[in-house]
């Protein structure tokens, strides 16, 4: 029989699991059925999985149950049935971006951070849904249907790692790996309930991440809850010769920096993230967060963060440019899908045109507008300008702060469906979240209460390289209650 922590088995955690295969409660092979089975009931309504990899996943357990059957010791991460968003590369198995134009391209190699996962023990399910490329806050744009939220079902989980939050926050995988290039991991996880977190850029490698903007993009985890988080940051993050904008910057020990005490930390509460547009349940529960980090003996300073009004308009134009450059390879010759034409012209076209989704063309347009002679220096070098004066407000707050407390998202999970006709809508509710992408700072949403039964998500940034105290106090406000504010 096997034994799960609870009754939905909805409580595996990293440790857990590991401990299970160690004492011989359940073995990895007990363990990958019991997920591909939680997967079979779960993933037909949610449709947070793209494609599953049963024959990887069985060839890992066999591998992790042999070491238990000689005795031997396990890897960190032994074990944990993982998820990962597809954007990011897995030799041999199908990588769509959530796309028509990558359909059936299998790459011919792991990204660094899924390798190094499953090097620590972990086994990868499948491949989840998300946004065509990562563009969007809904995964309402996946060229294969949406995710539902897992809490609500006429909800959206969020975007544009949807399907990496959903299948976490429905136990269909203890962990998941996500992309954030301005807030993709962290509002999904706000959305579904789950902790998730966005490194420093740099921190860890996007080598096999397929580019959506590539100064923006960078890889993080969903959990269910914040250890697990620091358990994946320390096995990920760290130097890679296949990347050289991920830096060797020594990674500390996030685990055990997790339980130092949080009295007397200075959280900065920038007053311009409290302004129009907030809706008034996800303040008040933020305020009560804020009280509660207080209470733990956190000393509370307001800010002033004078630049964050232009942060959408700066993002959306930096991540758009740089997409228009990166997407320009799909043409039909090197990967996927091609359609026919009489020239070549006509073959890039229609390849083009049928491939893309909607939101991808939108954004290719306006990328190439801004890059083009004669706007290049009104828009795209200007947005260059004010996002180095974001991030200048943020070297400013940590002059004075050691955290910058804010919401995560300025709403709570909107339904499917109710933003589809107003792309500019979706664009304004990133606003929490672009501010720390184009700073490059790290960040995490960690649950902070729910509104009518609606999850809240507290964004925590810390300063560059400075993730294990963004997860101190994560952790910290997560063992207070903070999911019940
Ligand atoms: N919602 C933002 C966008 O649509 C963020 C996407 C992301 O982080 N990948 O661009």
């Amino acid at each position: 029989m096997i034994m799960t922590p609870t009754s939905n088995g909805h409580d595996w955690t990293i440790d857990s699991v590991r401990e299970a295969l160690a004492d011989k409660r359940i073995s990895a092979r007990e363990l990958t059925a019991e997920f591909c089975q939680r997967i079979e009931r779960r993933n037909p309504e949610l449709n947070a999985y793209l494609a599953l990899s049963p024959e990887r996943a069985y060839r890992q357990a066999d591998y992790l149950d042999g070491l238990v059957a000689r005795g031997e010791d396990l890897p960190s991460l032994a074990g944990l049935p993982l998820a990962v968003k597809d954007v990011l590369s897995t030799k041999g198995i199908v990588t769509t971006c959530a796309s028509h134009i990558l359909e059936g391209y299998r790459p011919p190699f792991d990204a660094t951070a899924v390798e190094r996962l499953e090097r620590a023990g972990a086994i990868l399910l499948g491949k989840t849904n998300c946004d065509e490329f990562a563009m969007g806050g809904s995964n309402e744009n996946s060229a294969y249907g949406p995710v539902r939220n897992p809490l609500a079902m006429d909800r959206v989980p969020g975007g544009s790692s949807g399907g990496s939050a959903a299948a976490v926050a429905a136990g269909m995988a203890v962990a998941a790996l996500g992309t954030d290039t301005g807030g993709s991991v962290r509002q999904p996880g706000s959305f579904c309930g789950i902790p998730a977190m966005m490194p420093t850029y740099g921190r860890v490698s996007r080598y096999g991440l397929i580019a959506f903007a590539s100064s923006l993009d960078r890889v993080g985890p969903f959990a269910r809850n914040v250890r697990d988080l620091a358990l994946i940051m320390g096995t990920i993050a760290g130097g890679d010769r296949m990347d050289s904008t991920a830096a060797a910057v020594p990674v500390p020990d996030y685990v055990g920096g997790l339980d130092a005490p949080v009295k007397g930390l200075r959280i900065g509460v920038p007053t311009d993230y409290f302004a129009e547009g907030l809706n008034s349940a996800v303040r008040e529960k933020i305020e009560a967060g804020i009280s509660l980090l207080e209470q733990l003996g956190c000393v509370r300073t307001a800010l002033r963060m004078p630049h964050t009004e232009y942060a959408v308009a700066t993002y959306y134009l930096i991540a758009t440019a740089e997409a228009s450059s990166n997407l320009a390879r799909y043409d039909g010759v090197r990967y996927g899908l091609r359609a026919s034409g009489g020239t070549l012209m006509e073959m890039y076209r229609k390849t083009r045109g049928a491939g893309f989704g909607a939101e991808v063309k939108r954004r290719i347009m306006l990328g190439t507008y801004a890059l083009s002679a004669g706007y290049y220096d009104a828009y795209y070098l200007k947005a260059q300008k004010v996002r180095a004066l974001i991030a200048r407000d943020f070297a400013e707050a940590f002059g004075q702060v050691d955290a910058i407390v804010t919401p995560t998202s300025p709403v709570p999970p909107f339904r499917l469906g109710e933003h589809a006709s107003d792309p500019l809508a979706m664009y304004l509710a990133d606003i929490y979240t672009v501010t720390g992408s184009l700073a490059g700072v790290p960040g995490i949403s960690v649950p902070c209460g729910r509104t009518q039964g609606l999850p809240v998500g507290l964004q925590i940034f810390g300063q560059p390289f400075g993730e294990a105290r963004v997860l101190q106090l994560a952790h910290a406000f997560e063992k207070a209650g903070g999911a019940q504010v």
